[in-house]
């Protein structure tokens, strides 16, 4: 078993009946395996010239903001609606029950711009899906996304578009 496994937790039926919810907590709260997640994150991105981290709202910021530290690249931070002062480019996508929105600001991102999507789980892939769309387009050069956790019965990978690399770290 991977060692970051056994500080990630299993909660059943949270925040719903049926859903194991991974809790990744307990990980960001021991001082050497947070650094070594980030560490395991970054190396496939080493030497690629990422020069953007956009992290997904909200768990996506803590790895996302880390891992651009360790690739001397900036962070640009993919929010829920409403939380972005205006000007925002915005990208809506359908959940089971409704929809919901990511945006970013206007002007944070360039046009080929090589940029790396961070998250902490890829479950279904309707998130991954709509950032990856909303860089599409801002015309950035997607150089691929970075997940800790993915959860392939979900088959989110599935949504994921072209070629660009998708690296899991842990998959339950
Ligand atoms: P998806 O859109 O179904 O792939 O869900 C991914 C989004 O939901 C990510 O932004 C995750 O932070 C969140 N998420 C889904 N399942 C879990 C979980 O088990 N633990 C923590 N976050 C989760």
């Amino acid at each position: 078993m991977h060692e970051l496994e056994t500080l990630i937790r299993a909660v059943p039926d949270f925040p719903q009946p049926g859903v194991v919810f991974r809790d990744v907590t307990p990980l960001l709260a021991d001082a050497g395996a947070f650094a070594r997640c980030i560490d395991a994150l970054a190396e496939p991105w080493l030497g690629q010239g990422v020069h953007a981290v956009c992290g997904i709202e909200s768990r996506g910021f803590i790895f996302g903001a880390a891992l651009a530290q360790k690739l001397n690249a900036g962070f640009v931070p993919l929010r829920k609606p409403g939380k972005l002062p205006p000007p925002v480019v915005g990208m809506d996508y359908a959940l089971e029950y409704g929809h919901d929105r990511l945006e970013v600001r206007a002007g944070a991102l360039q046009p080929g711009e090589r940029a790396l999507l961070v998250d902490d789980v890829l479950a279904t892939g309707g998130t991954l899906a709509a950032a990856q769309a909303l860089l599409g387009r801002l015309d950035v050069a997607l150089v691929g996304a970075a997940v800790v956790i993915e959860l392939p019965a979900l088959r989110g990978r599935s949504r994921w578009q072209g070629e660009a690399p998708l690296h899991a770290l842990l998959r339950y």
